[in-house]
């Protein structure tokens, strides 16, 4: 039987920079599998690319700072850009938390400036279109733009060179679990993971896309059937870490939603008076629209209200853009009055209850930990969660980055609950 000392199922960007992490503090027999490493449906490769540490929980705010410091070192490699995030607000309430927050936000170092409406333009030539439905704005210079992507190949390279091994291909179906003799209460250990290996052609496109939309791999697509002794297991399994969890009894609370994305064309001729495309940062609008220069295009996303949960990748094509994402632009930004849709795609969030992740050991389990659902945050908050897991795992505590409040059992008490509201 094959072995894993740390046995990681996912190898999206949370599964990549943990086992770099575990296996920087000197962790061997690390093992990531994944059914398909190119990561073709997974959240790491198909997000939006923001990159940000403002958000109103301190332990979001610090994951996301060590994660924002980390790639300000790595600036190049990982195409990291401090173009600042501008937050418009257009109802009182709201503006005036963020502001409260603002403090908190501070004493982290990350320099908010509160903006009144007379001084947004100035900060931003691009919102030229109705200033006067707003109340004010927020400007946080140390947030940015990133190549998720160049981020997570540089996580496994890492992990690679110090001895990690990825298995491609290879699909969780089960796993084996015994009791702990003399282990408090119902203590359980997972013995083994069960995993089939599928042929290279379940790689195309729309044979991953029934695997993982039907947690189903069909028997003639598997080669080989693997059981994985292991000592350590992690669930980084992002949105479908619920189905991972239901084989070891867990009701989850977390579901995946899905979010789109616009690529939307200007013509050079479009562009407002002293808009400069090529430095245009993210840019959220009160109508839950954001923005943000990629490239020759603009970047544009909506998060569409009411959205049912469910593994759903169908992008929604020119409808979505000319529904939800033209007349957003439009309203806020003469710059978009002619604007052209070029293409767009769908991709999962993993939602919890109070918008944030799950970063833990599993309760009743001796060796099961899992890192997954960090909705629309896992790239920007990936090496904190990572160093803070790996501290976890190797020495039963948290040392400099403490995520303890990010722990499955205060989904209990809503009062435990790491509520996150700026949320896109
Ligand atoms: C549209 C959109 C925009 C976003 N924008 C941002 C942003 O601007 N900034 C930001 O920080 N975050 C953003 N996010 C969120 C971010 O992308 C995710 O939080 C992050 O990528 C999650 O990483 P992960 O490793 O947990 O999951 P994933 O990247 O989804 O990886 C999970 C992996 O599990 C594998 N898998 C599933 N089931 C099995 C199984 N049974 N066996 C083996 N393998 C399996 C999959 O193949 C996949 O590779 C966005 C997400 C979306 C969808």
């Amino acid at each position: 039987m094959a072995r894993a000392d740390v046995l990681i199922l996912g190898g999206g960007i949370i599964g990549t920079s943990l086992a770099w992490a575990l296996a920087q503090r000197g962790v061997s027999g690390i093992r990531v599998v994944d059914l398909d490493l190119a990561g073709v449906y997974a959240s790491s490769e198909l997000n939006a690319g923001g990159a940000r540490a403002t958000w109103w929980q301190p332990v979001n705010i610090e994951t996301c700072l060590a994660t924002l410091e980390f790639f300000a070192e790595h600036a190049d490699e990982f195409a990291f850009q401090q173009r600042g995030y501008l937050w418009l607000y257009d109802d009182d309430a709201l503006h005036e938390r963020a502001l409260a927050l603002r403090e908190l936000q501070n004493r982290h170092g990350l320099g908010v400036e509160a903006l009144e409406v007379g001084e947004i333009q100035a900060r931003a030539p691009l919102i030229d279109r109705g200033l006067d439905e707003l109340v004010g704005a927020t400007w946080s210079p140390r947030d940015g733009l990133i190549n998720p992507n160049a981020v997570r190949s540089w996580y496994r390279a890492q992990a690679e060179g110090l001895g990690v091994e990825f298995s491609n291909r290879h699909y969780v179906t089960g796993v084996e679990t015994s009791r702990v003799a003399g282990g408090a209460g119902e203590t359980r250990k997972i013995e083994a993971v069960d995993i089939v290996e599928v042929r290279a052609g379940v790689a195309d496109s729309e044979a991953l896309r029934r695997v993982l939309t039907t947690h189903h791999v069909p028997a003639e697509a598997i080669t080989v059937e693997e059981r994985i002794e292991t000592a350590t297991v992690v669930n980084c399994l992002g949105a479908w870490s619920p189905v991972f969890s239901s084989k070891v009894g867990i009701t989850d609370v977390t579901e995946p939603v899905r979010r789109q994305i616009s690529l939307v064309d200007v013509h050079a001729e479009d562009w407002a008076a002293g808009v400069d495309p090529a430095k245009l940062g993210m840019i959220v609008d009160p109508s839950g629209l954001y923005l943000h220069g990629e490239g020759a295009h603009v970047l544009a996303g909506y998060s569409t209200p009411g959205e049912a949960p469910g593994f759903d990748f169908d992008y929604d094509g020119r409808d979505f853009f000319e529904s939800e994402i033209w007349p957003r632009l439009a309203h806020r930004a003469s710059s978009f009055e002619r604007c052209g849709h070029v293409r767009g795609w769908a991709g999962l969030y993993a939602v919890t209850p109070d918008c944030s992740g799950i970063a833990d050991r599993v309760e009743s389990f001796a060796n099961l930990f899992e890192a997954h659902s960090f909705t629309g945050r896992g790239v920007m908050q990936s090496y904190g969660v990572a160093q803070g897991m790996a501290s976890l795992i190797t020495t039963g505590r948290f040392d400099a980055i403490d995520l303890s409040p990010l722990n499955r059992s205060r989904f209990a008490d809503p009062l435990k609950w790491v509520v996150e509201e700026l949320h896109i």
